[in-house]
């Protein structure tokens, strides 16, 4: 207990900032002056957001590192890591395609874009990429050179590379001792970081948000509002519902308890727009928060963020739809199942950065032969729905982590029930 009650606590200062960013983004847009969006929005905003952004990713490789050291070190039994990888890899991918066929049928029965005249668009600058074959993403698990890995933040050849010397470090027995206390200490000196970084955290994020919002305006929504109603409807569907269902049926945990814990590492997903950037905050709330062990979720977090993104692909369900109707093209049940597939392959072989999703959704429409140009449509809104994309997709990684881990006996429930567990402040 401190003497200052009257001082807010972290997470409300961030909740603030975010209310803030908000509104002074909308001001700033409507005003539409020059010396504003020049040394204001493009300058400081820019600036401090960037900053902010990078002293989260500043942490994440080393975070990784250290935590899923001690977790292969803490589960202290191979076969019992294999159950965790297998149990989540094969919860990431049922949750993603969950995801993608609701949205699919929410498109489908509300069908946006329909009667959508194609005028005054600039698809000039859109171009498609191909997908990357299924074999090749397995294949590049496995880094040539882990100092490159490492130094590019290759996320899956890292844990891939971690895993190894864990288990190396493991079957070394006794003699490993040291060198796990030495992990130990360096995973507590970078959660001390992040607890830095997050003292920042409500400056970073009122310029992220009001930043966007400058930029974007609401005016941008008009043209595409069905597109982005269904989205957001989907979106929301599959957070309070999908998500919750899972985890009340696999888990037995109080999907109510488990929201109000994850909601920190929800503001800074939709701040950042990058799950990767977020692996700091949604480690701290599943492990300080939840009480799910370090063992298990220094695994699940850093994996989930890189191969599970159910936001991502409810985006590209809905825009598939939506530009199917646009175009007037009828996909057919077998081009619905390419694009689940698709969807589902693609959110494998990218990293949680912001804006992937866009990148994913051209390889999908080539897939399916729609224009790729369609995607000039929905570029002026996709920022405000990466935000929220992200924030799913972070929240999908964290329900598969509490899930496993009540599988595995590896969560602490006093700390699950405790209401002041880990409160991020301070
Ligand atoms: N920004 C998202 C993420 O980091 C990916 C995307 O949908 O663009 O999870």
């Amino acid at each position: 207990p401190r003497s200052g009650d009257r001082r807010m606590s972290l997470t409300t200062k961030i909740m603030l900032a975010m209310g803030l960013g908000l509104v002074f983004g909308v001001i700033f847009n409507a005003l539409d002056s020059d010396a504003i969006d020049k040394h204001l929005v493009g300058g400081l905003f820019h600036m401090v957001g960037r900053m902010f952004v990078n002293a989260l990713q500043m942490l994440v490789v080393p975070l990784v590192f250290f935590s899923l050291i001690c977790g292969v070190a803490g589960i202290g039994d191979v076969r019992i890591l294999g159950r965790v990888g297998g149990k989540s890899f094969g919860l990431y991918l049922a949750t993603t395609a969950t995801a993608i066929a609701v949205a699919i049928l929410i498109a489908l029965v509300v069908a946006p874009g329909q009667g959508f005249v194609m005028e005054g668009v600039d698809t000039s600058g859109v171009t498609g990429k191909d997908a990357p074959s299924v074999w090749d993403t397995f294949a590049n698990v496995i880094p040539r050179n882990p100092v490159a890995a490492f130094a590019s933040g290759e996320m899956l050849q890292i844990i891939f590379y971690t895993i190894v010397l864990g288990v190396a470090v493991l079957m070394m027995g006794e003699r490993s001792k040291p060198f796990v206390e030495a992990c130990e200490y360096m995973n507590e000196v970078m959660m001390k970081i992040v607890q830095i970084v997050m003292y920042f955290a409500p400056y970073g994020v009122f310029c992220l948000i009001a930043k966007t919002f400058a930029e974007q305006g609401l005016g941008l929504f008009l043209p595409v509002l069905t597109y982005v109603l269904v989205l957001v409807g989907a979106l929301l569907l599959h957070l309070f519902g999908t998500l919750m269902l899972y985890l009340k049926l696999l888990s037995g945990l109080s999907p109510i308890t488990f929201m109000k814990k994850i909601r920190p590492a929800q503001v800074f997903a939709f701040s950042t727009a990058s799950s990767n950037a977020t692996i700091p905050v949604t480690l701290r709330c599943v492990t300080e928060r939840m009480g799910v062990n370090n063992s298990v979720a220094s695994f699940t977090v850093p994996f989930g963020a890189t191969i599970n993104m159910d936001g991502t692909a409810i985006m590209q369900g809905v825009a598939t739809v939506f530009l199917a109707n646009v175009y007037g093209i009828d996909l057919g049940l077998g081009g619905y199942m390419t694009v689940i597939a698709m969807a589902v392959l693609a959110s494998i072989g990218t990293a949680g950065v912001p804006g992937v999703g866009l990148v994913m959704l051209t390889m999908v429409l080539g897939q399916v032969g729609l224009p790729i140009e369609g995607i000039a449509l929905i570029l002026g809104v996709d920022r405000l729905m990466d935000m929220i994309r992200t924030a799913v997709n972070i929240t999908g990684d964290a329900v598969v982590t509490t899930i496993v881990a009540k599988g595995e006996g590896q969560i602490d429930m006093a700390v699950f029930q405790n209401p002041d567990a880990g409160v991020i402040s301070d």
